[in-house]
């Protein structure tokens, strides 16, 4: 997926409608359209990298923000109980869009291993 053409891309850039709750210069934050949980938000950089599989130790300084972004808004909603961060990458994990993100999960007790 090119990134013209990518879904998070557009949300991001707010050209398709989206559910932002935070948003900086290197990431954005936006609630999952069918979410799995109480709280579910999608939390990507706003550069287009297809899945974690292309990270490498140069991405550190940016992942190391979207993480305090995830952690930030696991206390916003009030996750006190723990949540779950998770990234698919590839079709055997069923990712389906093709630029990075992290699903923050939490407000319900979870089952381990997933499905
Ligand atoms: P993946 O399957 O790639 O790990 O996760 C993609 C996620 O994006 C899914 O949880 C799906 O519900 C969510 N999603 C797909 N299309 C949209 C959309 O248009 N808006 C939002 N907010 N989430 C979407
Ligand atoms: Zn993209």
């Amino acid at each position: 997926m090119s990134q013209a053409n990518c879904l998070f891309c557009k949300i991001a850039a707010r050209e398709i409608e989206g559910d932002i709750v935070f948003e900086s210069a290197t990431v954005v934050a936006f609630r999952d359209i069918n979410p799995a949980g109480p709280t579910h938000i999608l939390v990507i950089p706003r550069r287009h990298v297809e899945s974690a599989a292309e990270l490498t130790r140069g991405d550190g300084d940016e992942l190391g923000e979207l993480f305090e972004v995830v952690n930030d808004l696991a206390g916003k909603d009030g996750l006190t109980g723990g949540y779950r961060i998770v990234t698919n990458v590839g079709d055997d994990a069923g990712q389906s869009v093709w630029h990075l993100h992290f699903h923050l999960i939490g407000g319900r007790s979870m089952a381990w291993p997933p499905g």
